[in-house]
């Protein structure tokens, strides 16, 4: 019989899966001896089982209604009972972080009797009891009922006419309670349940239910969480933030989740329950001033959050409550950082005897890398400085101001760079945060919903710019001096330092590219990125080299760390002021004109091959050659027949026309090109060949080896690997001679291949495109986000390798072809070369290296390096 709730007592930190992370955890500081309030955690199992049946599994209600009997009894009050109440908390926690994404109610048990219970137990304290049960109908009837939360807001609003939420007395709350129980009656056409259990249960459906809210599937779509994984229910007793001044509650980092550094970050509200920190009702204080209001619970949370750093050995977030005095643990994760964070904190630890350096190597992601590899503002710049903020998530952007999601999103949409500027975001801005290159809000810490999911989505953000006056309805914004911004008004902000800019401010590269292009490492960040390239270099097994098709690429390649080229395209270099030459091989009237035209384009194809042969030194450079199909290199058919229609052609367009119109396919990327254009055109091949064999001989150590794309049967390799063969052996040249394997066929007959080649390249953006039958030019922007939608995968098989079909593919062949060819090179140079959890699969294949762009090379050789420190563990984010 499957088990479906478990006692904190009886969880721990590695039952992420089942408890999800916050039941996982809260489990762990139960465990740790830590003040946890008592309660237990329905699994996601049970939430699994609820969302595909659409009812609770068989024995869930008995099995909590077990572990409730038993926290009533460890409390010594029962739920729903009139006098004395026990009261609990209903959050969601999913296996990954998505804050703020899921619902929670906190009060549960609260009805017109044990209201009065509550008060009687805090000392008659009948505003603390009133605040509670005006916070339950609240939440329960936004969360669990689905009533528009404004309804309540409004109602909260009107009532306070100015004033703070805690300046309302007793009275005026109990009045509030009835008129929200109204608005539930109204809205529902029922009453608001007053039976505990019955609220209990309702607000478990719904908190499994908020796995499937649009904004959750939104998030898991960005920050690429399985959509299956579903949710934990934590139902935990309730301890009160709300009960007075010397009550309250906050959240705190146990390092600067922005920098790094080490300290005291957080933000405390006095008087208050958790939600009121996140929605940013009223300011926060610095979490140092608690020391001022409470110095026992301020000196124990300080020991308690060393005591979680030494046991988690990472940055750790948490959320906490003081009630009246006594300080209560509601949660801990090890904590969401930026990227410069991330490579500082993993080499504090080292430093501090805490981890490895396999493990700091383990800690940061190549995305967090890629991050740093971001620009910033120039700082010689002129800048209008306009205000500052809060540095909530670091890097440059610039863009107009947008002041809703939706026009963040309808302007993002046209291509339009923009920065969506709000006085605090909710949940509900997720589309315009993830359209916006940038994020700005006048209220609201470092732990605000802005602040936590831009740090989250790697986006720049500034947060509680209180200088800022933000109209949202009237598009506008005004700053000191009498600045005004409008909506489209262009602004830039700076996410490192917190500054706000008017106009466009210039950006410059980063430290991080500058290090990498060979700089000395001198700031902290970069000693720390420095650090830790080097051990992942040691450590991995992958090899890197770069896609790159002139000198200027291939040299920067080098600087970032390539060890080689894998793919050189050799079709640019047939454009340009070479197009005629083109136009007279595609004309060529027979086999003379034919050669003469190549004839005229070796010299240059040499010269080509010999600046990147000279860039590379005794680098592999692997020349793939020309792939495309020819009537790329011809002028458009359009344009053609226009000049032919209106009488302005001349003969040689009228040729070219004929050409055009003879070379044109219904479907190119299926047609005449790759090795298929090499077989149809005498010559071509081998002019390509005997340049790569001159230059060879022209640069001292260079080693070229020639490969040959899209074959689908080893008898097309066969006939081109003779003629390029005798070319090399007349030259003198020394050369491997290799395939791509991007069709299919070629993989699945790769034991047969791998007879006439020397290596492997799996082209995987044609693989994936012949595997999946997506044209790769047009799919992601007709149907790609119907289909990430649908969940039918959850990101671009084009971007990450898709591992059970492309990747099937892509083991088959290595393996055959190895059966073949111990000593096959294989490698892949399909855009998946750069991609963290694609270069992950290809360490776990076997294969020898991955080619990527120059500027991805560095996320690759950290990426290679965390797959072979990380035996099990391919979790990439
Ligand atoms: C590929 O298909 O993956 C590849 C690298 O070749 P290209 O992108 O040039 O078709
Ligand atoms: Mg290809």
């Amino acid at each position: 019989m499957a088990k479906y709730v478990y006692d904190f007592t009886e969880g721990n930190r590695n039952l992420k899966d089942l408890l999800g992370g916050k039941g996982a955890n809260l489990a762990e500081m139960t465990n740790l001896g830590l003040p946890v309030p008592p309660g237990f955690t329905i699994t996601t199992e049970a939430c699994r089982h609820y969302l595909a049946e659409g009812a609770l599994p068989e024995g869930l209600d008995r099995e909590v209604e077990e572990h409730l009997r038993a926290l009533e009894e460890s409390m010594g009050k029962r739920l729903g009972q009139a006098d004395d109440p026990l009261l609990v908390s209903v959050r969601s926690g999913a296996k990954f972080s998505m804050p703020g994404m899921m619902e929670t109610v906190l009060n549960i048990g609260l009805n017109d009797e044990s209201v009065h219970g509550l008060a009687k137990q805090a000392g008659g304290n009948d505003r603390f009891a009133w605040d509670s049960y005006r916070r339950l109908i609240q939440m329960f009837g936004k969360t669990v009922l689905g009533i528009d939360g404004d309804l309540f807001e409004d109602a909260l609003d009107a009532l306070k006419d100015g004033r703070q939420d805690t300046d309302l007395d007793a009275g005026e709350l109990q009045r509030l309670v009835e008129s929200y129980k109204g608005i539930v009656r109204d809205q529902t056409g029922d009453d608001f349940p007053a039976d505990a259990r019955e609220q209990m249960r309702m607000a478990v459906m719904a908190v499994f239910d908020s796995w499937n809210a649009p904004r959750a599937i939104l998030y898991r779509r960005q920050e690429r969480i399985p959509a299956d994984l579903g949710t934990a229910v934590n139902i935990c007793s309730m301890v009160f933030g709300n009960c007075g001044g010397d009550s309250g509650t906050g959240v705190a980092f146990t390092r600067d989740p922005g920098s790094g550094r080490q300290g005291i970050y957080g933000d405390y509200l006095q008087n208050a329950q958790g939600e009121d920190v996140v929605a940013g009702i009223r300011n926060t204080i610095p979490l140092q001033e608690l020391e001022r209001l409470d110095k026992r619970s301020y000196d124990e949370l300080l020991s308690i959050m060393e005591t979680l750093e030494n046991h988690y050995r990472d940055l750790c977030d948490i959320e906490f409550t003081i009630e009246r005095g006594k300080l209560w643990m509601l949660q801990t994760r090890v904590g969401k950082r930026t990227a410069g964070a991330a490579f500082r904190i993993a080499t504090q630890l080292v430093d501090q005897g805490l981890i490895t350096m396999d493990e700091a190597v383990t800690r940061v992601t190549g995305d967090q890398l890629a991050r740093l590899m971001f620009p910033r503002f120039d700082a010689g710049a002129d800048k209008r400085r306009i205000a500052k903020g809060m540095n909530a998530s670091p890097g440059a952007a610039v863009g107009k101001a947008v002041f809703s999601s939706e026009r963040a999103a309808e302007l993002a949409a046209q291509g339009e760079d923009v920065i969506l500027v709000r006085r605090e975001t909710n949940p509900d801005d997720l589309s315009g945060m993830i359209a916006a290159r940038g994020i700005l809000t006048s209220r609201g810490g470092k732990t605000s919903h802005a602040a936590v999911v831009a740090r989250g989505m790697g986006k720049t953000c500034v947060c509680g710019a209180e200088e800022l006056d933000v109209d949202t309805a009237g598009r506008t914004f005004s700053a000191p001096g009498g600045v005004v911004v409008n909506e489209g008004d262009v602004i830039s902000i700076d996410g490192t330092s917190g500054e706000i800019f008017l106009g466009e401010v210039p950006v410059v590269a980063s430290a991080v590219v500058e290090y990498f292009e060979g700089a000395e490492p001198e700031d902290d960040l970069v000693k720390a990125v420095d650090r830790i390239m080097r051990h992942a270099d040691g450590a991995r097994r992958l090899g890197v080299r770069a896609n790159a098709d002139t000198p200027e690429d291939a040299a920067r390649a080098v600087r970032f760390g390539a060890e080689g080229i894998g793919l050189c395209r050799t079709e640019h270099m047939f454009l340009g002021d070479r197009r005629q030459l083109v136009e007279d091989l595609v004309l060529a009237a027979g086999a003379e004109d034919r050669q003469a035209a190549l004839d005229a384009l070796e010299p240059l194809q040499k010269s080509d091959f010999v600046g990147i042969f000279q860039a590379m030194g005794d680098r592999p450079v692997t020349i793939r050659l020309i792939d495309p199909p020819l009537h790329e290199f011809l002028p458009d058919i359009v344009g053609l027949s226009v000049k032919v229609a209106t009488g302005e052609a001349t003969d040689k367009d009228r040729a070219l026309l004929a050409a055009v119109k003879r070379l044109h396919e219904q479907n190119p990327m299926l047609g005449l090109r790759g090795v298929r254009l090499g077989l149809v055109i005498p010559g071509l091949f081998a002019m390509q060949v005997r340049a790569i064999a001159q230059a060879a001989k022209e640069v001292p150590g260079a080693r070229p080896e020639i490969m040959i794309p899209l074959i689908a049967a080893v008898q097309e390799l066969e006939c081109v690997r003779e003629e390029a063969a005798a070319i090399l052996a007349e030259a003198g040249v020394g050369a491997l001679i290799g395939t791509m394997v991007e069709t299919p066929r070629a993989a699945l007959t790769a034991g047969q291949v791998a007879e006439a080649a020397e290596f492997f390249s799996f082209g995987t953006n044609d693989l994936t495109q012949m595997a999946w039958g997506f044209s790769r030019d047009d799919v992601e922007a007709s149907f790609f986000s119907r289909y990430l939608e649908l969940g039918i995968f959850g990101v671009s098989p084009f971007e990450t390798l898709d591992r059970e079909g492309v990747g099937r593919l892509v083991a088959i062949a290595t393996e055959e072809g190895r059966a073949t060819r111990p000593d096959l090179k294989i490698g892949i140079c399909g855009e998946h070369g750069g991609d963290p959890d694609s270069v992950h699969f290809c360490h776990d294949t076997g294969l020898d290296y991955v080619s990527c762009s120059p500027f991805r090379i560095p996320v690759a050789r950290l990426e290679a390096g965390r797959a072979a420190l990380s035996d099990t563990d391919s979790d990439t984010r």
